[in-house]
């Protein structure tokens, strides 16, 4: 079935939609209750993020929208040491779009919110004018464990900078599929709930964090060197990359350092947790290739140890990098 402007009306239509697609699919005593707002528990300090998710194409190999939207508000939350609990989603459809597809889209958000430990508690549709196109806008809410400060400005010299796994996955994925070039490359889109609740169980002190997504690591990079004020030293050489990834940006002429990802972070902890950070995060669920890859400096901005043994400042992405990539 095509998606119509009636879907939208507000009236008997709309609520089929809903009926059909969604509500069941994202069911539990919160939502079910399909009251104006959603009431939960909560005392203590909450975590709060948006993300609106505009991906095309809507389907990819390795994930789809439905996936990206949870996994990057649920990453955002996990950045700052925040237990990701609650999340509400806002649809914005196209008339035309397939009934299929839409159901195809809430199952795998239901499969990464479930996956997550988070509840869908509210929710909202509207049907624009438009030829089958989709955006999902996600607020995530988590909580806060006491005693917990992680922040982009917590960085301090000598700290060391883990990374979680292989750059550029999601990008490279993306761009694939837009130019019809047939390779193996999946998109990462994950979330991160294993390896941040193995951190934070281990107490290792996580001084800053932060998920890897467009803009790529280079400017999350500087981004925490900035808040910081201090400086970051990596390796080229220690930095993973799936080898296909590395040969398709090869080719196109891309820098993986500004490559978009949906599941990865950045740790920066201090030396004496370092190793045993990394080991943890091995050791959980998208962890497996993750690497210490540089350490904090007291001098200022991004500089690369390349591996023919020269040195080049890493910059933040200017421009456009690739659009509707998340
Ligand atoms: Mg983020």
């Amino acid at each position: 079935m095509k998606i119509t402007m009636a879907h939208g009306s507000g009236g008997k239509a709309t609520g089929e939609l809903i009926e059909k697609i969604f509500a069941g699919r994202f069911s539990n005593e919160i939502l079910d209750a399909m009251e104006d707002c959603a009431v939960v528990p909560g005392t203590a300090q909450i975590a709060i993020t948006t993300d609106s998710f505009v991906v095309t194409p809507l389907e990819y190999s390795g994930g789809d929208i439905g996936r990206l939207c949870i996994c990057g508000t649920v990453n955002d939350l996990l950045a700052r040491g925040a237990k990701p609990k609650y999340i509400t989603c806002g649809f914005i459809i196209e008339e035309g779009a397939d009934t299929d597809l839409l159901e195809r889209i809430a199952d795998s958000m239901a499969a990464t919110a479930s996956e997550s430990g988070v509840l869908i508690v509210a929710g909202d549709t509207k049907v624009i004018e438009g030829d089958g196109g989709l955006y999902i806008n996600t607020t995530g809410v988590g909580i806060m464990q006491e005693g917990i400060d992680i922040s982009c400005k917590n960085c301090k010299p000598e700290d060391v900078v883990i990374l979680s796994g292989n750059i550029g996955d999601h990008h490279a994925a993306i761009l694939s599929h837009r130019m019809n070039i047939d390779n193996t490359i999946e998109s990462d889109n994950a979330p991160l709930v294993d390896m941040v609740e193995g951190l934070l169980e281990n107490k290792i002190e996580i001084h800053a964090m932060r998920d890897v997504t467009r803009g790529g690591l280079g400017t999350v990079l500087c981004e925490l060197a900035r808040s910081s004020g201090v400086g970051i030293e990596i390796q080229e050489e220690k930095i993973p990359v799936d080898i296909q990834v590395r040969a398709f940006a090869k080719i196109l002429g891309l820098d993986i350092m500004h490559m978009g990802n949906e599941g990865k972070l950045v740790a920066i902890v201090p030396g004496k947790d370092s190793e045993r950070a990394l080991e943890i995060i091995r050791g959980r669920k998208y962890g497996e290739n993750a690497q210490i890859i540089g350490y904090v400096t007291e001098g200022a901005g991004v500089t690369m140890l390349t591996s023919i043994g020269g040195k080049r400042m890493v910059g933040e992405l200017i421009g456009e990098g690739l659009p509707r990539i998340c």
